[in-house]
């Protein structure tokens, strides 16, 4: 039986007049009461309960489909005046398909953005939507239009800084295509607007072309996928003017931007006009101070990386040992990093070793001397970029201006799940894990507080954090984290014994499970994901031998010899690589694992001082299309991002209120004896009492009721069967 409390609140009407307690059972029957139904393709579809008896139900769906279905199955639907909710905390019954439906149809009138609570969910529309620019932004700022949107979010950043002096942050997360970036931007869009004056938001706005040019790639799931995530931190002077910005990136996926040129097949894009793109980004690097000549160089290094992909190699022995081949290639790389050609080959191609006392010079196989190129390659885009995101925030140098008031916009991969699996999904996945954290526990924060305002006791109110999966990276010396870094600095190390290892030590935690082969799979807050260890700790070692140092530090140019004495400078100890047992001739740099650790503490760090204000992007489908819904697309996204958890810790607190006195006024009617002399607290816990309404259902507070979710509907139900 469908019972009472999950019976819609709204929608009962004048004929119920007259319906007891008792025969609220057969009520949903009565009124035909909306309810959900999952067809076998997992989509669902809403229809009506025709008549229940037992356990079973007859629903009538559209086009005229009757089915006889287990009454479990069923999911209650919100009544049709909630249709489109714009929070979907307003929504009686907040489970996934009524949260799907709620989202979609918004989505269909172009309303792309919905709160959820504190969270503001952005469906990408994959087409202009007429909802941008500065009519609205006006609008927002003088709060005349109230539908959510980012510009509210930015108003409402903008706002608490100046109320409270506490610096702001926008974290906005997503999978790859749903938005973040372009969100972003809108939101930096308003606090342009808003803060504008100095001329430094025009120069804050034109990082954007630039960090995309270097830092974007065309995946197939999205033309311009940022591979690295951005914390832009914009300031504040005291008359709320913007001052000044900073710009942090975060594990650039070295070989990801780099196949626009090298190795893929994909080279343009429908609709991009590269030279016209190419155009912008020149121009943005005149407004953010880069020189001609230093873009001149910018540019033979961005050169360098897409000649080095042509280099290839010849056999000179019987033993696999090569030689670079002296092409075009070749002289171009040597040319444009300014060094010899000789000396170029020699790095390509062989390894200087030191054993014992002596100096050897080993030469390389194919494929080492191919991963030696590749090495090369990646760091020398790495250090571009990180050369690039200099330049910017020197432009844009807070200096002497810092005034302790910023909004922080992050946008940064959301947790990633796929059918493969690798080290980049590894260290995503963990700063989303840490995200979470971080967000749960602010809104738990927001939650308790109004709690512990209104006296209740809120230690009740348990939620279910996501430290364990954290320890499991984290512990030391037998968390992920630590593992990787041990495996990666043992001469024998491969991907199998660190997978070996894994589950030794880390088969009894809840949150892991080894897998055949060498793969592993680990519980995070948004579901299972397995991770195949392929690559893991070459990626992690991210080793550039010494011979390339040394040849960009021997160039005539100064960006590479800048990029070299950075390299050098990352470099910890020398590193006793798989190559090279007889140890001493790599430059180690601090492990990606651990680099990327790090940079995600401090984010945390500087996250934690801020009031965070979230945005969760969503893609509706996976081909950019726009008008195409798929619900199970969008509700492992929900999932994933948190949304539905948002919803969860509001079930496990009181998300309902309501002050006594409306309390009393809305329900004393109801009461048996007669109330009418006393006082509103009085009257409502006698209501209380009266519907049998569990103790562990509801909350008195000083001013308020607080009730878990559903309690409402009883009491609603019977007001208005009674009136
Ligand atoms: P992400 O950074 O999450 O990978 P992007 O922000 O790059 O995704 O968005 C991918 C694409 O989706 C954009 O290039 C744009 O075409 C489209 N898009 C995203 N948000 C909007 C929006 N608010 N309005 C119109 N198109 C959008
Ligand atoms: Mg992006």
């Amino acid at each position: 039986d469908l019972d009472a409390a999950t019976a819609p609140l709204p929608s009962v009407s004048k004929s119920n007049v007259g319906h007891r307690w008792s025969d609220i059972t057969s009520y949903a029957t009565k009124k035909k009461v909306q309810s959900w139904f999952q067809l076998p393709n997992g989509n669902w579809e809403l229809g009506r309960i025709m008549s229940t008896s037992g356990m079973e139900s007859v629903i009538s769906l559209p086009a005229g489909k009757v089915l006889k279905v287990n009454s479990d199955s069923l999911i209650p639907a919100n009544p049709d005046i909630l249709d489109g909710v714009d929070d979907l905390m307003q929504l009686s019954y907040l489970n996934e398909p009524s949260v799907l439906f709620n989202l979609q149809y918004r989505y269909n009138q172009d309303m792309i953005y919905t709160k959820a609570g504190p969270v503001l969910v952005a469906i990408n529309p994959f087409k202009k939507v007429p909802l941008y620019g500065n009519n609205y932004i006006e609008a927002y700022k003088n709060k005349s239009i109230e539908s959510p949107h980012v510009y509210a979010i930015a108003d409402t950043a903008i706002r608490e800084m100046t109320r409270d002096e506490v610096n702001q942050s926008i974290i906005i997360s997503g999978e790859s295509g749903a938005g973040k970036t372009e969100t972003a931007k809108i939101a930096m869009q308003y606090l342009a607007v808003l803060g504008g004056g100095s001329g430094i938001e025009y120069e804050i706005l034109k990082t954007n072309p630039i960090l995309e040019a270097f830092g974007n790639a065309k995946t197939l799931r999205n033309d311009n996928s940022s591979r690295f995530g951005k914390l832009i931190e914009i300031h504040f002077s005291e008359t709320g003017k913007i001052s000044g910005a900073k710009i942090q990136t975060f594990l650039l996926e070295k070989s990801g931007p780099m196949c626009r040129g090298r190795k893929s097949n994909c080279y343009s894009i429908p609709g991009v006009d590269d030279a016209e793109q190419f155009h912008i980004v020149k121009e943005a690097l005149d407004v953010v101070h880069v020189s001609k000549e230093d873009q001149e160089s910018v540019f033979a290094m961005l050169a360098v990386v897409l000649w080095l992909g042509n280099v290839s190699f010849t056999m000179i022995d019987n033993e696999n040992h090569v030689e670079a081949v002296e092409d075009e290639s070749l002289i171009n790389v040597a040319n444009l990093i300014g060094c010899n050609i000789a000396d170029l080959s020699l790095a390509l191609s062989t390894r200087k070793m030191r054993v014992g006392n002596d100096n050897i010079v080993q030469k390389l196989t194919l494929s080492q001397a191919i991963e030696t190129r590749d090495a090369l390659a990646k760091s020398i885009y790495a250090c571009l970029f990180e050369w690039l995101v200099e330049q910017i925030n020197k432009s844009l140098a807070v200096g002497k201006k810092l005034t302790g008031r910023s909004i922080s916009i992050l946008d940064i991969y959301g947790f990633e799940s796929f059918d493969r699996n690798s080290f980049e999904q590894f260290c995503i996945n963990y700063a989303n894990e840490r995200l979470q954290q971080h967000f749960n526990r602010h809104l738990f924060k927001l939650e308790q507080e109004e709690y512990v305002q209104d006296g209740i006791d809120w230690t009740k109110v348990d939620f279910d954090d996501n430290q364990d999966c954290l320890h499991l990276f984290e512990k030391k010396p037998l968390g992920l984290l630590s593992l990787l870094n041990e495996e990666s600095t043992f001469p024998n190390g491969t991907d199998y014994t660190f997978a070996n290892k894994l589950k030794q030590h880390l088969n009894s935690n809840p949150c892991f499970r080894g897998e055949r082969e060498k793969a592993f799979t680990v519980s995070h807050f948004a579901g299972e994901v397995t991770y195949d260890t392929t690559g893991f700790l070459e990626k992690n070692r991210d080793l550039l031998h010494l011979d390339s140092i040394q040849l960009l530090s021997s160039s005539s140019c100064h960006l590479p010899q800048a990029f070299a004495s950075n390299m050098l400078n990352q470099s910890e100890k020398p590193v006793v690589g798989p190559l090279h047992k007889a140890g001493g001739a790599d430059s180690q740099k601090l492990s990606v694992a651990t680099k990327f650790k790090g940079q995600l503490f401090q984010l945390m760090q500087r996250l934690e001082s801020t009031t965070p204000h979230f945005i969760r992007c969503i893609k509706p489908n996976n081909f950019q299309s726009p008008g195409s819904y798929e619900q199970g697309l969008v509700l492992q996204q929900l999932r994933c991002c948190g949304v539905l958890e948002v919803v969860r810790i509001s079930r496990s607190g009181f998300p309902t209120r309501m002050s006594h006195q409306k309390f009393a006024s809305r329900y004393g009617f109801l009461l048996v004896e007669n109330a009418a002399e006393q006082d509103p607290l009085s009257v409502s816990v006698a209501i209380l009492h009266q519907f049998n309404i569990l103790p562990e259902m509801y909350q008195v507070g000083y001013t308020k009721l607080f009730f878990r979710t559903g309690q409402i509907g009883v009491l609603e139900d019977t007001r208005n069967n009674t009136l």
